[in-house]
């Protein structure tokens, strides 16, 4: 087994997101998921801090943070009561881009990415007819002289509609021609202000939360040759450097949501009283929560030992796996058991509980299916055969 760092804390940024934070209250994030609305504001908000910038090497504008820094901003948004579901891909393509980009792709982008001129919110993998088989993906990307033509559809490509840029993985090479599945894939950063409306279709989808997702339609979409990132059919490779910053960047989101939970359970098993005590005294509200604050105790560990595999540039696979799916069951077990502790009153907008838990259970299916981590335990970690 590895060794690893428990990680810094990150005291003052924790505090100061905080701060950032304290201005966008749960009747902000309310009025938005009435309306379906995008948090333009907290969005702008956290750009100007330069805090979606944490992960963009100072060279390039950003901050030159390890993504253990990431993660606790990512996890105090979530603590407070707000979402960074409108922006994380910022830091997570990162991954991507960082350590397979070129040179002038880094040039070109990242300084617009850091200063908030372009947003690179949007990551295309998943398609409507093979979902969790990512390489069965039938999204083609041909190239012609010095471009791609891109044919296919995408679903679930969140905050296609507010990015500039989207990083789309599509096979270049027919899977008949590979010796391997993963072989044969590519990434490309599309600038979608280029392509909307030229090949490029895009529809909301309406969902129970509020999360700007959307249906992305690929019809002789052209894109020049230079939006290949990395070399052509190493994509797969080059998307798991994102794919695991991305589980350990929603596993702290998932933490985060699931420390808000627990202090307003907490909270409330104390201040209600019925029957002439705290709900809280009564061991069927107390356990619970005890129970979720363990759980959440333990998936904290885990990300941090995901973030500093991921920081050393070590196989984080594993980690940032298992970090994923702790911290979205710890999530979910502390956000239901709060709702169960408000009794009611969870079902009333206005305390925040319904909202928040509608939204906390994603992480159980995005942007892995808890079984797909479960499948992945079963055959990378303990050698069982592969179901599929
Ligand atoms: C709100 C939202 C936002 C999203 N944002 C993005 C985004 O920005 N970009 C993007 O690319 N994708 C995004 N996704 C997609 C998300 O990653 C997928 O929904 C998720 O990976 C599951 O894929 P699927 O929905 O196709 O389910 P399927 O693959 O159809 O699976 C359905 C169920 O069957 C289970 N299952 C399937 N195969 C097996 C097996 N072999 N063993 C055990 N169980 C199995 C799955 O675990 C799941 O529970 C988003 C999804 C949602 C809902």
């Amino acid at each position: 087994m590895p060794s690893f760092e428990y990680g810094a804390d990150y005291a003052d940024i924790r505090e100061q997101v905080a701060r950032i934070c304290a201005e966008y209250p749960g009747s902000y994030w309310q009025a938005l998921d009435d309306k379906a609305e995008y948090p333009h504001a907290f969005v702008d908000a956290l750009t100007e801090s330069g805090y979606l910038a944490a992960l963009i090497p100072e060279a390039y504008g950003g901050a030159g943070l390890p993504i253990r820094a990431a993660s606790v901003i990512l996890e105090t948004i979530h603590a407070n009561g707000c979402s960074a579901a409108a922006c994380h891909a910022q830091m997570y393509t990162m991954g991507t881009v960082l350590r397979h980009g070129s040179p002038e792709q880094k040039q070109k982008y990242l300084p617009a990415i850091a200063s908030g001129e372009l947003r690179l919110q949007a990551f295309g993998v998943t398609e409507p007819t093979t979902g969790s088989d990512t390489t069965q993906l039938k999204t083609r990307a041909v190239k012609q002289g010095d471009q791609y033509v891109v044919n296919g559809q995408k679903i679930w490509t969140s905050r296609a509609h507010q990015s500039d840029l989207m990083l789309l993985l599509a096979r270049t090479t027919p899977v008949d021609q590979v010796t391997k599945r993963t072989q044969g894939l590519s990434t490309f950063l599309v600038d979608l202000r280029e392509v909307r409306g030229k090949g490029c279709d895009i529809r909301s989808i309406d969902t129970m939360i509020n999360h700007n997702t959307t249906e992305v339609f690929f019809d002789d979409m052209v894109i020049p040759a230079d939006s290949l990132v990395g070399e052509e059919g190493s994509g797969f490779r080059n998307i798991l450097s994102g794919m695991n910053a991305e589980r350990v960047l929603i596993a702290s989101e998932a933490l985060g949501d699931g420390r808000y939970f627990l202090n307003k359970g907490v909270a409330y098993a104390n201040e209600r009283v019925v029957f002439g005590s705290p709900i809280g005294s009564n061991q069927g509200i107390a356990f619970p929560l005890a129970q979720a604050y363990t759980q959440l105790e333990a998936a904290e560990l885990m990300i941090r030992k995901a973030a500093a595999l991921y920081d050393a540039g070590e196989d984080c696979g594993e980690a940032a796996n298992i970090a994923k799916y702790l911290a979205s069951e710890a999530a979910w077990k502390a956000a239901d058991e709060t709702f169960q502790t408000y009794g009611g009153f969870a079902f009333a907008k206005e305390y925040q509980i319904e909202r928040k838990w509608r939204e906390v259970r994603l992480w159980r299916t995005a942007p892995i299916s808890n079984n797909m981590v479960l499948n992945f335990v079963c055959q990378n970690v303990l050698g069982l055969p592969r179901s599929y």
